[in-house]
């Protein structure tokens, strides 16, 4: 016998499906839960959690500041008294213990009985954070991950080409996982265009027949028009029955014809949230996370139904904990509810932009996602802009770069008619630079970022 564990051995998946039942099971069992069975399963799950967080030194040392332990949480209303952390807290930990910071629930020296893998966010400025995955914190995503994916379309045995980067972040991995473990899907693994010219994704996805293509909403659009340059028609010679793929709602679907479901997910806890065919909201996980809203200057639980920021505690893993973690993105949480698709699950709204983008711009509190709301629905004006904050002696200044298609000759008068809409908008002036196609990608990662870059603080 071996002395060591291999992650098959490791994982009781009796035990895993039974906590966490894979799609299509979900949809008749955890998704339909009733309420009442939803809050005692968070509850059960979440003590044990805490209990293991509490071993970790970056949650001790904050719980023990905050007066605050384990055997307190008494009901679901008492998480309100754990501190929260954000990324920065994160950052500080990794800066003190580099590299893999006090906050990972096991060690790489129990990897022979315990196979993990390490997956790191960030890095483009400052140190990776990385987050180790137990082979039960991977096959327990992988479920989360293959839940969304059925539920935006894909089904057993389809072909389905991946184009996320395989990379050391989380994505393109879990999906392959996701697919391959869990759905019994072909994959095709392209990469992003960088690995797999895009013609030839194209070509792939119509010889193999590919039923989904993952990657961004604006690569999938990319690869639309160059099928078109190609002389294919995207919806009859691609023929794509599912579209997970973030980005534009409405151009996707009327790109390619199939339905497009809103999702929310980030790479340490992998999928969050995905929306139901009633398109109103998406249903959390409540089997395997407990959502929060908080104020975005308070940090303090806002009521349902007001924005702030998302915090998240998963209840599902074995090795690193996300316990109350601030993680910044803004949404809001509906009110409890049956939904017309008949699932209690809890709701938030979608991904709204980023709490640590707010610029105050003469007392106005402004984030750069809503000015790109706005400008978007602009005649002449594409769904692509960059907004930059900047100081100019003691003020703070906005600039939104669009882009339009129109001729060069025409761009003084759109960003006039940009800038007055934004005024009108907002009641601040906000400076308009209006350019060509392609001239912003180098600073939205366009075809390269999995979320594409909005906003540059140069304060
Ligand atoms: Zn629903």
């Amino acid at each position: 016998m071996a002395d060591f564990r291999r992650p098959h051995e490791s994982v009781d998946y009796r035990r895993l499906t039974g906590r966490l039942p894979p799609p299509p099971e979900y949809l008749h069992t955890a998704y339909l839960a009733d309420p009442e069975t939803i809050a005692a399963t968070q509850l059960e799950r979440v003590r044990g959690r805490a209990h293991a967080a509490f071993e970790v030194p970056f949650f001790r040392r904050r719980w023990e500041a905050a007066g605050f332990h384990p055997r307190e949480l008494g009901s679901l209303d008492d998480l309100a008294a754990v501190p929260t952390y954000t990324v920065d807290d994160i950052r500080a930990s990794i800066d003190a213990h580099p590299p893999y910071g006090d906050y990972q629930g096991v060690s790489v020296e129990q990897a022979r009985d315990q196979p993990m893998r390490i997956y790191m966010s960030g890095g483009t400025t400052g140190r990776s954070r990385p987050t180790l995955y137990t082979a039960w914190d991977r096959e327990a995503g992988a479920i989360l991950t293959a839940r969304a994916l059925y539920m935006q379309g894909i089904r057993p045995g389809d072909v389905v080409l991946n184009a996320w980067a395989y990379s050391t972040h989380n994505g393109a991995h879990a999906m392959d996982e996701a697919l391959y473990r869990w759905l019994n899907c072909v994959v095709i693994s392209t990469g992003t265009g960088n690995v797999t010219p895009t013609r030839k994704q194209v070509e792939l996805a119509v010889e193999y027949g590919a039923s989904a293509i993952l990657t961004t909403g604006d690569y999938l659009l990319h690869l639309a028009d160059t099928a078109v340059e190609m002389g294919l028609d995207p919806r009859t010679d691609l023929r794509l029955t599912a579209l997970p793929n973030i980005g534009d709602k409405e151009r996707l679907h009327a790109v390619f014809g199939a339905p497009v479901y809103d999702s929310y997910g980030f790479h340490e806890v992998q999928w969050v949230a995905i929306e139901c065919p009633a398109g109103d909201g998406l249903h959390i996980f409540e089997d395997a996370f407990i959502v929060e809203v908080l104020d975005v200057e308070t940090g303090q639980p806002l009521p349902d139904g007001q924005q702030g920021t998302v915090c998240v505690t998963e209840i599902y893993k074995t090795g690193s904990p996300q316990f109350r973690y601030n993680i910044m993105d803004l949404s809001s949480r509906y009110p409890p509810g049956q939904c017309a698709c008949g699932s209690w699950l809890r709701k938030m709204a979608p991904f709204a932009g980023r709490g640590d983008n707010m610029v105050k711009l003469r007392g106005v509190n402004i984030w750069p996602e809503a000015l790109g709301e706005v400008v978007t629905e602009l005649d002449g004006v594409t769904d692509d802009y960059f907004v930059v904050a900047s100081r100019d002696g003691h003020r703070d200044e906005m600039t939104i770069s669009v882009v339009s298609d129109r001729p060069p000759d025409q761009f003084d008068d759109l960003a006039a008619t940009v800038e007055a809409r934004l005024h009108q908008a907002t009641g601040v002036r906000i400076g308009v630079e209006v350019v060509g196609p392609g001239r912003l990608d180098h600073l939205t990662g366009f075809g390269t970022a999995a979320k594409l870059i909005r906003f540059r603080d140069d304060r």
